[in-house]
């Protein structure tokens, strides 16, 4: 089998293809390296092939796409943050980019899709636990308009060409190799200063976490027992944590156990955060598949692989 991963030097990419390495498949990366980094891939030699390219460039990235049996499509602006300051980067890094992909997909004849979508795409107030179902999708962050996008150009190459496509919403995904997001965030806050935690918010912000391993096991199952045109499926753990509690805990598995947790007040993170969410797993559970690690087990375990990786003394 010849995989195409856009995106997989990033975190989640780069697990998803050891699991690939693993199942005997040849990969094709496609990374511009903005997030992602070498040193996820360089412990696989001959199997996987990284090339330097910008999936927003169509005339460079879709040649890539000859010969490719299935695309796993994870490049994205990971920043939710930043829409508030750019505004045409997911229009240009997930909405664009993702015509792209199905594009040279349709072209150069890939049947099946994976695509990495989000728990944002449901907006604000949606039933707790949201199921697939749910709608209509009203995002409100501009990553959350561009995840939503990228679903819509997938299904609509689906019904038009024929395309098969795996859409997964995931929850918060966390674990080794982990190079943004908020347990990320707080160890380089104690890094700097292991006498204060600052905490955007009120710290009752409240989601669901799943460990990358889980995450990428998840979908590979999925991709093996289901087999509509279209599949749409929540990823995610069947519990939630709160901020709050992931500062706990990361300030306990620091060890700077005098660190005052501040709190910056209000409910939301950020303007277009999404102060509580849960997605409903039941679909995913129904497939035959769940989770290792509930929420907290997740953070927990994360808190400790990260500050290993970032290491607190330099
Ligand atoms: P990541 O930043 O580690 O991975 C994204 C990768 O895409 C990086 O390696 C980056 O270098 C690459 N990339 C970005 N723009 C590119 C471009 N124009 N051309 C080529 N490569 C490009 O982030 P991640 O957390 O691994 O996320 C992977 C995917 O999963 C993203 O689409 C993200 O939106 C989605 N997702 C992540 C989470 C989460 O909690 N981490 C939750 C929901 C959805």
């Amino acid at each position: 089998m010849r995989s195409l991963v856009t995106g997989g030097a990033g975190f989640i990419g780069s697990h998803l293809i050891d699991r690939l390495v693993e199942r005997g498949d040849d990969v094709v990366v496609l990374d511009n390296l903005s997030s992602g980094k070498e040193e996820f891939l360089a412990h696989h030699s001959q199997q996987v092939t990284h090339h330097h390219v910008d999936i927003t460039d169509y005339e460079s990235m879709s040649p890539y796409f000859k010969g490719v049996d299935v695309v796993f499509h994870f490049a994205a602006n990971p920043d939710i943050r930043l829409g508030t300051q750019i505004t045409d980067t997911d229009l240009r890094q997930g909405t664009l980019a993702t015509y792209n992909v199905v594009e040279s997909m349709r072209v150069h004849g890939v049947p099946t899709i994976m695509f990495a979508s989000s728990s944002v795409v449901y907006g604000d107030n949606a039933p707790m636990p949201t199921p697939e179902n749910h709608g209509p999708c009203m995002p409100i962050s501009l990553y959350g308009a561009s995840k939503s996008a990228g679903e819509s150009l997938i299904s609509s190459w689906v019904g038009t060409f024929g395309l098969q496509g795996y859409i997964f919403r995931f929850a918060n995904i966390i674990g080794d190799r982990g190079t943004h997001g908020v347990i990320f965030d707080f160890i380089h806050k104690l890094k700097k200063n292991p006498t204060e935690l600052e905490v955007l918010g009120d710290g009752r912000q409240e989601k669901s976490y799943m460990e990358v391993g889980d995450c990428v096991d998840g979908i590979l199952h999925i991709m093996k027992t289901q087999n509509e045109s279209l599949n749409l499926f929540n990823l995610g753990s069947h519990d939630t944590c709160s901020v709050r509690r992931i500062a706990e805990i990361v300030v306990e598995e620091t060890g700077y156990t005098d660190a005052k947790i501040a709190y910056t007040g209000g409910s939301r993170g950020w303007a277009g955060d999404i102060p509580r969410a849960m997605l409903a797993i039941d679909k995913m559970n129904s497939a035959g598949f769940n989770v290792k690690f509930n929420s907290e087990e997740a953070v927990r375990h994360t808190a400790r692989v990260l500050i290993q990786e970032i290491g607190l003394n330099n």
